[in-house]
Protein backbone atom coordinates (compact mmCIF):
# COMPACT_ATOMS: atom_id res chain seq x y z
CA UNK A 1 0.00 0.00 0.00
CA UNK A 2 0.89 3.83 -0.48
CA UNK A 3 0.95 4.80 3.02
CA UNK A 4 2.73 7.77 4.62
CA UNK A 5 3.85 8.46 8.18
CA UNK A 6 0.71 10.01 8.80
CA UNK A 7 -1.42 7.24 8.33
CA UNK A 8 -2.69 8.83 5.00
CA UNK A 9 -3.38 5.89 2.00
CA UNK A 10 -3.31 7.25 -1.25
CA UNK A 11 -5.45 5.50 -3.81
CA UNK A 12 -5.85 8.27 -5.86
CA UNK A 13 -3.66 8.96 -8.60
CA UNK A 14 -3.97 12.30 -10.73
CA UNK A 15 -1.93 11.60 -13.83
CA UNK A 16 -1.35 14.75 -16.20
CA UNK A 17 -0.69 13.93 -19.83
CA UNK A 18 0.44 17.07 -21.46
CA UNK A 19 1.25 20.10 -20.27
CA UNK A 20 -0.25 22.30 -23.30
CA UNK A 21 -3.50 23.94 -23.59
CA UNK A 22 -5.81 25.94 -25.66
CA UNK A 23 -7.56 28.13 -23.50
CA UNK A 24 -6.20 31.27 -21.39
CA UNK A 25 -8.01 30.72 -18.25
CA UNK A 26 -6.71 34.58 -16.61
CA UNK A 27 -5.69 32.60 -13.12
CA UNK A 28 -3.74 29.68 -14.81
CA UNK A 29 -2.19 30.67 -18.14
CA UNK A 30 -3.13 33.91 -19.00
CA UNK A 31 -0.44 34.11 -22.22
CA UNK A 32 -1.83 30.73 -23.44
CA UNK A 33 -0.17 27.49 -23.44
CA UNK A 34 4.08 28.10 -22.05
CA UNK A 35 4.05 24.69 -23.26
CA UNK A 36 6.45 24.44 -26.34
CA UNK A 37 6.54 21.20 -29.20
CA UNK A 38 9.91 20.33 -27.42
CA UNK A 39 8.06 19.74 -24.19
CA UNK A 40 4.85 18.15 -25.69
CA UNK A 41 7.33 15.47 -27.28
CA UNK A 42 8.16 14.37 -24.00
CA UNK A 43 4.73 13.76 -22.62
CA UNK A 44 4.36 9.94 -21.45
CA UNK A 45 4.00 7.14 -23.94
CA UNK A 46 1.06 4.92 -23.58
CA UNK A 47 3.64 1.79 -22.62
CA UNK A 48 5.24 4.44 -19.81
CA UNK A 49 1.46 4.84 -18.36
CA UNK A 50 0.89 1.25 -18.46
CA UNK A 51 3.65 0.62 -16.27
CA UNK A 52 3.14 3.64 -14.15
CA UNK A 53 -0.63 2.59 -13.91
CA UNK A 54 0.18 -0.64 -13.15
CA UNK A 55 2.52 -0.23 -10.29
CA UNK A 56 0.30 2.00 -8.52
CA UNK A 57 -2.94 0.15 -8.50
CA UNK A 58 -0.36 -3.19 -7.45
CA UNK A 59 -0.32 -0.28 -4.39
CA UNK A 60 -3.92 -0.08 -3.74
CA UNK A 61 -4.46 3.32 -6.21
CA UNK A 62 -8.06 2.70 -7.70
CA UNK A 63 -9.17 5.57 -8.94
CA UNK A 64 -7.41 7.68 -11.93
CA UNK A 65 -7.92 10.79 -12.54
CA UNK A 66 -6.39 11.89 -16.21
CA UNK A 67 -5.68 15.73 -16.46
CA UNK A 68 -3.41 18.69 -18.10
CA UNK A 69 -3.04 21.11 -19.24
CA UNK A 70 -5.91 19.81 -21.49
CA UNK A 71 -5.84 16.55 -22.37
CA UNK A 72 -7.76 16.01 -25.37
CA UNK A 73 -5.12 17.86 -26.99
CA UNK A 74 -3.43 14.02 -27.19
CA UNK A 75 -4.88 12.31 -30.02
CA UNK A 76 -4.73 9.12 -28.42
CA UNK A 77 -6.41 10.19 -25.29
CA UNK A 78 -8.99 7.09 -25.57
CA UNK A 79 -6.21 4.79 -25.90
CA UNK A 80 -4.78 6.42 -22.60
CA UNK A 81 -8.32 5.57 -21.14
CA UNK A 82 -8.24 2.32 -22.26
CA UNK A 83 -4.76 1.51 -21.16
CA UNK A 84 -5.55 2.85 -17.78
CA UNK A 85 -8.88 0.85 -17.47
CA UNK A 86 -7.58 -2.55 -18.44
CA UNK A 87 -5.10 -2.30 -15.39
CA UNK A 88 -6.02 -4.94 -12.78
CA UNK A 89 -7.15 -2.98 -9.59
CA UNK A 90 -8.13 -0.01 -11.65
CA UNK A 91 -11.59 0.90 -10.55
CA UNK A 92 -12.34 3.91 -11.96
CA UNK A 93 -11.16 6.57 -14.74
CA UNK A 94 -11.82 10.05 -14.47
CA UNK A 95 -11.57 12.73 -16.80
CA UNK A 96 -10.59 16.39 -15.97
CA UNK A 97 -11.24 18.53 -19.17
CA UNK A 98 -12.18 22.34 -20.34
CA UNK A 99 -14.75 20.85 -22.23
CA UNK A 100 -14.01 21.94 -25.93
CA UNK A 101 -13.82 18.32 -27.53
CA UNK A 102 -16.57 16.90 -25.19
CA UNK A 103 -18.94 16.50 -28.25
CA UNK A 104 -16.81 14.96 -30.91
CA UNK A 105 -15.17 12.59 -28.64
CA UNK A 106 -16.88 11.89 -25.48
CA UNK A 107 -18.45 8.94 -27.63
CA UNK A 108 -14.77 7.17 -28.08
CA UNK A 109 -13.77 7.81 -24.60
CA UNK A 110 -16.83 6.38 -22.64
CA UNK A 111 -16.64 3.55 -25.22
CA UNK A 112 -13.05 3.27 -24.25
CA UNK A 113 -13.93 2.87 -20.73
CA UNK A 114 -14.43 6.31 -19.19
CA UNK A 115 -16.30 6.24 -15.70
CA UNK A 116 -17.03 10.05 -14.96
CA UNK A 117 -15.87 13.58 -15.95
CA UNK A 118 -15.11 16.93 -14.73
CA UNK A 119 -15.81 20.16 -16.78
CA UNK A 120 -14.26 23.25 -16.12
CA UNK A 121 -16.90 26.20 -16.58
CA UNK A 122 -16.33 29.37 -14.60
CA UNK A 123 -19.32 31.13 -15.59
CA UNK A 124 -22.49 30.45 -16.89
CA UNK A 125 -22.68 34.31 -18.44
CA UNK A 126 -21.30 34.23 -22.23
CA UNK A 127 -19.19 37.00 -21.76
CA UNK A 128 -17.95 36.00 -18.48
CA UNK A 129 -16.72 33.09 -19.53
CA UNK A 130 -15.01 34.51 -22.21
CA UNK A 131 -13.23 36.93 -20.67
CA UNK A 132 -12.04 34.24 -17.75
CA UNK A 133 -10.98 31.65 -20.74
CA UNK A 134 -10.72 33.84 -23.45
CA UNK A 135 -12.50 31.43 -25.82
CA UNK A 136 -16.61 32.01 -26.53
CA UNK A 137 -16.80 28.21 -25.70
CA UNK A 138 -19.44 28.06 -23.32
CA UNK A 139 -22.57 26.99 -25.24
CA UNK A 140 -20.33 23.95 -26.58
CA UNK A 141 -19.41 23.38 -23.44
CA UNK A 142 -23.27 22.97 -22.27
CA UNK A 143 -23.96 21.28 -25.13
CA UNK A 144 -21.28 18.87 -24.29
CA UNK A 145 -22.36 18.45 -20.81
CA UNK A 146 -25.24 17.50 -21.98
CA UNK A 147 -24.39 14.88 -24.52
CA UNK A 148 -22.52 13.28 -21.07
CA UNK A 149 -26.18 12.91 -19.38
CA UNK A 150 -27.34 11.23 -22.08
CA UNK A 151 -24.94 8.94 -22.74
CA UNK A 152 -25.62 8.03 -19.24
CA UNK A 153 -22.40 9.45 -17.07
CA UNK A 154 -23.49 9.79 -13.70
CA UNK A 155 -21.47 11.49 -11.31
CA UNK A 156 -20.77 14.70 -13.59
CA UNK A 157 -19.00 17.52 -11.69
CA UNK A 158 -18.67 20.98 -13.02
CA UNK A 159 -15.59 22.87 -11.69
CA UNK A 160 -15.82 26.57 -11.16
CA UNK A 161 -13.06 28.14 -9.80
CA UNK A 162 -14.23 31.12 -7.35
CA UNK A 163 -12.98 34.33 -8.73
CA UNK A 164 -13.96 37.92 -6.87
CA UNK A 165 -14.80 40.48 -9.12
CA UNK A 166 -14.85 37.61 -11.67
CA UNK A 167 -17.87 35.26 -10.90
CA UNK A 168 -18.67 36.51 -7.55
CA UNK A 169 -21.73 38.26 -8.21
CA UNK A 170 -22.93 35.36 -11.30
CA UNK A 171 -22.85 32.35 -8.90
CA UNK A 172 -26.40 31.84 -8.12
CA UNK A 173 -26.60 30.74 -11.69
CA UNK A 174 -24.85 27.39 -10.80
CA UNK A 175 -27.45 26.88 -7.54
CA UNK A 176 -30.44 27.57 -10.40
CA UNK A 177 -28.38 24.90 -13.13
CA UNK A 178 -28.19 22.04 -10.26
CA UNK A 179 -32.14 22.32 -9.32
CA UNK A 180 -32.68 20.13 -12.70
CA UNK A 181 -29.59 19.26 -13.41
CA UNK A 182 -28.20 15.64 -11.46
CA UNK A 183 -24.81 17.05 -11.62
CA UNK A 184 -22.78 18.62 -9.18
CA UNK A 185 -21.09 21.79 -9.29
CA UNK A 186 -17.67 22.06 -7.34
CA UNK A 187 -16.49 25.23 -6.51
CA UNK A 188 -12.39 25.32 -6.04
CA UNK A 189 -11.02 28.48 -4.06
CA UNK A 190 -7.97 29.93 -6.14
CA UNK A 191 -4.96 28.68 -5.34
CA UNK A 192 -1.49 31.22 -5.26
CA UNK A 193 1.16 29.94 -7.20
CA UNK A 194 4.21 31.33 -8.47
CA UNK A 195 2.83 32.76 -11.80
CA UNK A 196 -0.51 34.53 -10.08
CA UNK A 197 0.55 36.03 -7.29
CA UNK A 198 -0.99 39.43 -7.77
CA UNK A 199 -3.99 37.77 -9.46
CA UNK A 200 -4.22 36.05 -6.05
CA UNK A 201 -4.42 39.06 -3.72
CA UNK A 202 -6.64 40.80 -5.62
CA UNK A 203 -9.34 37.77 -6.94
CA UNK A 204 -9.12 35.40 -3.91
CA UNK A 205 -12.57 34.02 -2.33
CA UNK A 206 -13.28 32.36 0.67
CA UNK A 207 -15.23 28.87 -0.02
CA UNK A 208 -17.09 29.90 3.35
CA UNK A 209 -19.02 32.52 1.55
CA UNK A 210 -20.62 29.66 -0.28
CA UNK A 211 -20.48 27.22 2.42
CA UNK A 212 -22.68 30.05 4.27
CA UNK A 213 -24.90 30.74 1.48
CA UNK A 214 -25.75 26.64 1.22
CA UNK A 215 -26.71 26.62 4.79
CA UNK A 216 -28.93 29.66 4.69
CA UNK A 217 -30.96 27.92 1.75
CA UNK A 218 -31.68 24.76 3.53
CA UNK A 219 -28.52 22.95 1.69
CA UNK A 220 -27.14 20.06 4.18
CA UNK A 221 -23.48 18.43 4.11
CA UNK A 222 -23.09 15.13 3.65
CA UNK A 223 -20.75 13.46 6.28
CA UNK A 224 -17.31 12.30 4.51
CA UNK A 225 -16.40 8.92 4.53
CA UNK A 226 -12.49 8.59 6.21
CA UNK A 227 -10.63 7.99 2.64
CA UNK A 228 -13.20 10.60 0.88
CA UNK A 229 -10.57 12.96 0.14
CA UNK A 230 -10.85 17.34 0.94
CA UNK A 231 -14.13 18.39 -0.78
CA UNK A 232 -16.93 18.69 1.40
CA UNK A 233 -20.37 18.36 0.03
CA UNK A 234 -23.69 19.77 0.02
CA UNK A 235 -26.87 18.41 -0.84
CA UNK A 236 -30.67 19.94 -1.08
CA UNK A 237 -33.75 17.62 -1.21
CA UNK A 238 -35.78 20.21 -3.68
CA UNK A 239 -32.35 19.99 -6.39
CA UNK A 240 -31.65 17.40 -8.31
CA UNK A 241 -27.88 18.45 -8.29
CA UNK A 242 -25.34 18.77 -5.47
CA UNK A 243 -22.92 21.88 -4.64
CA UNK A 244 -19.27 21.10 -3.38
CA UNK A 245 -16.44 22.95 -2.23
CA UNK A 246 -12.95 22.39 -2.53
CA UNK A 247 -11.39 24.64 0.02
CA UNK A 248 -7.40 24.33 0.46
CA UNK A 249 -6.67 27.17 2.87
CA UNK A 250 -8.82 25.55 5.47
CA UNK A 251 -7.93 24.20 9.00
CA UNK A 252 -6.90 20.55 8.37
CA UNK A 253 -7.48 20.47 4.73
CA UNK A 254 -4.29 18.55 4.01
CA UNK A 255 -5.64 15.50 6.84
CA UNK A 256 -7.75 14.02 4.51
CA UNK A 257 -5.26 13.54 1.70
CA UNK A 258 -5.27 10.94 -0.68
CA UNK A 259 -4.23 11.84 -3.51
CA UNK A 260 -0.99 11.46 -5.54
CA UNK A 261 0.34 13.21 -9.03
CA UNK A 262 2.42 12.67 -11.63
CA UNK A 263 3.40 14.94 -14.74
CA UNK A 264 3.24 14.74 -18.00
CA UNK A 265 7.23 14.12 -17.97
CA UNK A 266 6.84 11.49 -15.20
CA UNK A 267 7.76 13.41 -12.44
CA UNK A 268 5.88 12.57 -9.08
CA UNK A 269 4.34 15.15 -7.22
CA UNK A 270 3.79 13.96 -3.44
CA UNK A 271 2.39 17.88 -3.06
CA UNK A 272 0.70 20.19 -5.45
CA UNK A 273 2.96 22.79 -4.09
CA UNK A 274 5.98 20.71 -3.17
CA UNK A 275 9.74 22.42 -3.64
CA UNK A 276 11.11 19.24 -5.26
CA UNK A 277 9.27 16.38 -7.10
CA UNK A 278 11.00 12.88 -8.11
CA UNK A 279 11.80 11.77 -11.70
CA UNK A 280 10.48 8.31 -11.91
CA UNK A 281 10.61 8.57 -16.44
CA UNK A 282 13.81 6.38 -16.06
CA UNK A 283 11.89 3.66 -14.17
CA UNK A 284 9.25 3.51 -16.96
CA UNK A 285 11.08 2.59 -19.26
CA UNK A 286 11.31 -1.18 -19.13
CA UNK A 287 9.24 -3.98 -17.44
CA UNK A 288 12.17 -5.48 -15.94
CA UNK A 289 12.22 -1.74 -13.49
CA UNK A 290 8.92 -2.98 -12.25
CA UNK A 291 10.10 -4.40 -8.39
CA UNK A 292 12.38 -0.84 -8.83
CA UNK A 293 9.48 1.16 -9.18
CA UNK A 294 7.47 -0.31 -6.40
CA UNK A 295 10.09 -0.05 -3.87
CA UNK A 296 10.99 3.83 -4.70
CA UNK A 297 7.38 4.32 -5.02
CA UNK A 298 6.48 3.06 -1.69
CA UNK A 299 9.45 4.47 0.27
CA UNK A 300 9.36 8.33 -1.20
CA UNK A 301 5.43 8.51 -0.47
CA UNK A 302 6.34 7.88 2.88
CA UNK A 303 7.95 10.72 3.13
CA UNK A 304 5.16 12.94 1.96
CA UNK A 305 5.11 16.40 4.59
CA UNK A 306 1.91 16.81 6.71
CA UNK A 307 0.84 19.86 4.61
CA UNK A 308 1.16 22.42 1.57
CA UNK A 309 2.45 25.79 3.21
CA UNK A 310 0.33 28.15 0.85
CA UNK A 311 -0.85 30.11 4.37
CA UNK A 312 3.03 31.18 4.50
CA UNK A 313 2.44 32.32 0.43
CA UNK A 314 4.93 29.40 0.13
CA UNK A 315 3.66 27.56 -3.50
CA UNK A 316 6.87 25.52 -3.91
CA UNK A 317 7.88 25.06 -7.50
CA UNK A 318 4.41 25.09 -9.28
CA UNK A 319 4.21 27.45 -11.83
CA UNK A 320 0.80 27.18 -12.46
CA UNK A 321 -1.69 24.55 -11.77
CA UNK A 322 -1.50 23.10 -15.89
CA UNK A 323 1.83 21.85 -15.17
CA UNK A 324 0.39 19.12 -13.44
CA UNK A 325 -3.38 19.33 -13.49
CA UNK A 326 -4.67 21.13 -10.11
N1 LIG B 1 -7.61 21.90 -18.61
C1 LIG B 1 -8.42 21.09 -17.79
C2 LIG B 1 -9.47 21.91 -17.08
O1 LIG B 1 -9.35 23.14 -17.07
O2 LIG B 1 -10.39 21.31 -16.55
C3 LIG B 1 -7.64 20.27 -16.78
C4 LIG B 1 -6.47 20.93 -16.11
S1 LIG B 1 -6.88 22.28 -15.00
C5 LIG B 1 -5.28 22.72 -14.42
C6 LIG B 1 -7.64 21.41 -13.65
C7 LIG B 1 -8.46 22.25 -12.72
O3 LIG B 1 -7.61 23.12 -12.01
C8 LIG B 1 -9.49 23.11 -13.42
O4 LIG B 1 -10.76 22.91 -12.83
C9 LIG B 1 -9.01 24.52 -13.15
O5 LIG B 1 -10.08 25.43 -13.06
C10 LIG B 1 -8.27 24.34 -11.85
N2 LIG B 1 -7.27 25.40 -11.61
C11 LIG B 1 -6.29 25.80 -12.41
N3 LIG B 1 -5.54 26.77 -11.83
C12 LIG B 1 -6.09 26.97 -10.61
C13 LIG B 1 -5.77 27.82 -9.51
N4 LIG B 1 -4.75 28.66 -9.54
N5 LIG B 1 -6.56 27.76 -8.40
C14 LIG B 1 -7.60 26.87 -8.35
N6 LIG B 1 -7.93 26.03 -9.34
C15 LIG B 1 -7.19 26.08 -10.46
FE1 LIG C 1 -6.13 25.30 -19.61
FE2 LIG C 1 -7.40 24.10 -17.63
FE3 LIG C 1 -5.48 25.96 -17.13
FE4 LIG C 1 -7.82 26.72 -18.17
S1 LIG C 1 -7.50 25.77 -16.15
S2 LIG C 1 -5.78 27.37 -18.88
S3 LIG C 1 -8.35 25.03 -19.45
S4 LIG C 1 -5.18 23.97 -18.06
Amino acid sequence: MLIDQYARRFTYLRLSVTEACNFRCNYCLPEGTDCDTTRRAQDLTLPEIRRLVTAFAQLGTCKIRITGGEPSLRRDLADIIATCKAVPGIEKVALTTNGYRLLQDLPAWKAAGLDAINVSVDSLDTARFEMITGHDKLQKTLKGLALAEELGFSNIKINSVLMRGFNDDTLDDFFEFVRTRPLTVRFIELMQTSDNREFFDRHHLSGMSIVERCLARGWQERERSSHAGPAREFFHPAYRGGIGLIMPYSKDFCTTCNRLRVSSDGKLFLCLFADDHQNIRSLLQADRHHVELLNYLQSTVSEKSISHNLHQGNTGSTRQLAMIGG
